[in-house]
This record gives structure tokens, sequence and C-alpha cells, in this order.
């Protein structure tokens, strides 16, 4: 792998961008929380797949694939980030996430479960959480009964981190921001019941709350068990397919929580709420979920290597 740019903000997240194979490219992202420093909370958002076949209206991933990562190929982005930090590979960071949800759905890559298995072999961090989000794509049953075994052997009580992206409760718009053939909620349901545990972190249902959505509680109350999902809701990102679609956010930094109703109702259904804007300067940087190998790539996502470094500087922080 060669890491041939970088940029962001060291204080807030860096978003680096790397030729993997001759010809393709990912993009891989360290982010912080501030005011919280790195020995707190040290956040790792890697890629799985080049370019993701799935296409979701809200995300810059889609629209092209070139196939999976192999797991090595997914632990190079981890090694590069951790042995700048931490050389010695201990990572001492309490609270230390790696999630799979940077380019493509996880699970459809089964080099996903390979890093899972063996990442406690390779490091020494006792704070590590991964964190695995999908939009529960059809066909996938294998890649799901393999993450519960390893998520009991390895990262129980607690130290797993998983997340359906459901977006609506509607499935005409369920199925417009997620264009693919999915698990339908009594199956998200089933699922995760069977795989959360007493002493695990609940199951989150992500909205990513988009003008066009639609929330309902008594149709989420009707599948998902409170005691077993929590609720979170997330802006809509800027990304290039969201403007290109008109696909707006209906909360922002500026307006936190701006749907106080729905909240309400979420709550006395019995789900915890989290709302999670994100740092606004994340939008600035495109490091939630703007895809910036897509951004340089507009019309052509085959460029060189040599092009690429004509349009991004090697390194460049936003300082
Ligand atoms: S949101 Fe996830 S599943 Fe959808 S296109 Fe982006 S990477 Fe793929």
């Amino acid at each position: 792998m060669r890491v041939l740019a970088k940029t962001g903000k060291k204080d807030i997240a860096s978003l680096y961008l790397a030729e993997m194979r001759p010809g393709k490219f990912v993009e891989f992202v360290e982010s912080l929380q501030p005011p919280l420093p790195k020995k707190k909370k040290w956040v790792l958002i890697v890629s799985t797949l080049f370019g993701c076949p799935v296409g979701c209206a809200i995300c810059d991933a889609g629209g092209w694939y070139e196939g999976p990562l192999t797991a090595d190929e997914i632990f190079s982005q981890i090694d590069y980030l951790i042995s700048s930090s931490f050389p010695e590979r201990v990572v001492s960071v309490e609270k230390f996430k790696i999630q799979f949800a940077r380019m493509g759905e996880p699970a459809l890559n089964p080099a996903v479960l390979e890093v899972l298995k063996e990442f406690p072999h390779r490091y020494n961090a006792p704070g590590f959480m991964p964190s695995v989000s999908t939009i529960a794509p059809h066909g996938s049953e294998f890649f799901f009964n393999e993450l519960l075994e390893i998520k009991r052997e390895n990262y129980s009580g607690g130290n797993f981190q998983l997340q359906f992206s459901i977006h609506s409760t509607d499935p005409r718009v369920r199925d417009k921001l997620i264009p693919v053939k999915k698990w339908d909620f009594s199956k998200i349901a089933c699922y995760g019941t069977k795989f959360y545990r007493s002493g695990d972190r609940k199951i989150t249902l992500n909205f990513a709350l988009s003008d066009d959505s639609s929330v309902s509680p008594d149709v989420l109350s009707r599948y998902f068990d409170p005691g077993v999902f929590l609720v979170k809701i997330t802006p809509v990102n800027p990304t290039i397919n969201a403007q290109k679609n008109r696909i707006g956010s209906i909360i922002s930094g500026d307006t936190p929580g701006n749907d106080p109703e729905l909240v309400k109702s979420l709550r006395a259904k019995g789900y915890e709420v989290l709302i999670s804007i994100g740092e606004p300067e994340e939008n600035k940087i495109g490091s939630n979920c703007g895809q910036y190998v897509r951004k340089f790539l507009t019309g052509d996502y085959k460029m060189t290597a040599e092009s690429y470094r004509y349009k991004m500087e090697p390194v460049h922080l936003i300082d």
C-alpha cells in the first residue's frame, strides 16, 4: 500500500488516500473526539471494498465497484495508522474503535471476519472495540452467522458495536435510499435478538434523517425490542451523491436534534435515542461520508497515481 495523500485537521480527523494495488485506491481515516485526547478515544475508519456495489443515495462510495480487499489489505490501513502513533503495537487508548465503514459494505467481504479474528493476536489493544455498520444485504447470512460466533468468542461484554443502517421505516423510502435487496425488519430483529447477550452493547438502528425520511416509532416497536436495539439519529452528510439526489438533512450541527417530537415518541416506546451530529469541521475535511476517492476521481476513477498527485498535495493539513 502506498499512501499518496493526507488531508484534514489533526486534532479532529485526518483522511488518507492510498493506492492499494496498481490503479486501485482506497481511503481511510483516523479521528479524535475533541476535547478528548488520543489516549482517551481514537477512532479509525477503514475501507473494505474498492468502491461499493450497493450505491446508497447518500453515499459516495457507491456507483463503482472493483471487488473486495483482502484481509492483509484491510490490515495495511490499520497497521499504517497504528504504527504511526504506536510503533510498538501497544495501543494504550481507553476507547479504541475501528469502524469497518469507509468504502464498502462490510458484510459483502468475508475478509472482514478474518481481520476481526486475527486482530487480538496482532496488537495489544485493551481498549479495542470493533464497529460493523451494515445495510444487511440479501444473501449475507454466512457473514452474519460467523460474525455472531466471532463476537461471542472475542468481543462479548460490551466490546463490539453492531449497527444496521436502515434510514426509514417506510420500505419505499428505504429502497430509494438503499437500492438493493436487503433483509427486512423481521429478519434484522430476529438476528439482533440472537446476537445480543446481556452485557453487550445494544444494537444500533441508524437513521440518517433526510427531509424525505419517515421514522415511525409504532413500526419500529412492532419489530425491534428496546431491550436489544437503540436508535441513533445522524445527519445526512453533504456528500456528492446526497447533493446530486437532492437529499437534504433535517438535522445539522446548527440545529441539533431538531425533531424533538420524534425523539420523545421513540423514548416513549422505550428506546434509548442517541443523536450524533459529529464535528461540523468534518464536513469541510470530507472525513465523514464524503468519499475522497470519488471526489478526486470525478468521471474517471481509473486515473493514475500521477494524476492523483497532480490534483492532491501529498501532505495537506488544514491547520
Ligand atoms: S453507505 Fe455503505 S453500503 Fe451504502 S454505498 Fe456507502 S459504503 Fe456502500
